[in-house]
């Protein structure tokens, strides 16, 4: 019976990539209305270009005083290493992206970025290196070509046909009214959200920068896009340190390291097939989400 649960991983794994969908500015707008700007030092330096050394040097963070949401977080990712973060909703999972890209400082412990403390450099200069491919895709309401290029100053349009390329976008956008230069109506609503996703995915490539994080996004896309979507986030974490949030535990199956989280401490941390080996907290993550799956499968 494990084999036929192995034979529906491999369907599911398909729909569960594309899930890693696109950007961060609605969110990041969220979470700044919410959230007291952290302070850069005085006088502290801009960041210098990183390699994406990653390390969570025994972390400890609350958004509210005396209430710990992440306790003891230590964990070093390596340049161009994939790291996915599982576990139950309200775990912390978020919330060490949030630390990460320094949305707020951490209560002790440190996290270092190439060997530098985060909190040393200005905020923005650490952010401009890390790509963020979030659940709500936000487009401006310009030209295609203007979306991309506002990735990365600098950006050619050469530069950015390659991205679309890349990202499997180059296609759809040649079949719009103005091909590049068609203007994207509020916000996108002009395409399908598929189609926002393969361009957020393009921009993402264009910014190019060391490190990524995906937050998988429920999508209601045919099959093929999915296909194409997927390959596209592929093409995007070659060579980027990688932060993927896993809703769905299909979509960290590549990952080089899993951390898996609870009550805001890493309880089990390896690769899939060491933590399925261990038949530990994951594994009945695991378990539980194919059972969830095949009883929906059944019902459709
Ligand atoms: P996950 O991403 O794993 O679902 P989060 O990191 O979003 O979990 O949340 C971890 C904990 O922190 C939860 O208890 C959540 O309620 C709390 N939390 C998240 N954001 C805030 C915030 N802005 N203010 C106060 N508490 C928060």
């Amino acid at each position: 019976s494990f084999s036929l649960l192995n034979s529906f991983t491999t369907i599911f794994s398909v729909y569960a990539q594309i899930l890693n969908a696109i950007v961060g500015m609605s969110r990041v707008f969220a979470v700044m209305d919410e959230t007291p700007v952290v302070a850069d030092l005085p006088e502290a330096p801009a960041m210098a270009s990183v390699t994406g050394d990653v390390e969570f040097d025994h972390v400890d963070f609350s958004y509210i005083k005396g209430r710990r949401v992440l306790s003891d977080n230590t964990f070093h990712a390596a340049p161009g290493q994939i790291f996915g973060l599982c576990g139950p909703t309200g775990a912390g999972k978020s919330t060490i992206i949030n630390i990460l890209t320094r949305y707020y400082d951490i209560e002790s412990g440190g996290i270092r970025v190439d060997g530098t403390d985060i909190r040393s450099v200005q905020q923005d200069t650490l952010r401009v290196q890390i790509a963020q491919v979030l659940q709500e895709p936000f487009l401006f309401s310009d030209t295609i070509m203007a979306n991309l290029k506002y990735a990365r100053e600098g950006a050619t349009n050469e530069e950015c046909i390659r991205a679309a390329k890349q990202a499997n976008a180059h296609e759809f956008i040649l079949r719009q009214p103005k091909g590049y230069d068609t203007v994207l109506v509020d916000g996108g609503t002009n395409l399908s959200q598929g189609q926002r996703q393969m361009l957020t995915i393009a921009r993402a490539i264009v910014a190019d920068p060391r490190m990524l994080i995906l937050d998988e996004a429920t999508s209601n896309v045919d099959t093929r896009t999915e296909k194409l979507i997927q390959e596209g986030l592929l093409t995007l974490q070659k060579d980027k340190t990688s932060f993927i949030i896993a809703h769905r535990l299909s979509t960290i199956r590549h990952a080089d390291q899993i951390l898996v989280i609870d009550k805001g401490r890493i309880v089990e941390r390896g690769t899939h097939a060491e933590l399925m080996e261990k038949k530990g907290f994951y594994y009945d993550l695991y378990m539980s989400q194919f059972r969830g799956r095949l009883a929906g499968i059944v019902k459709e």
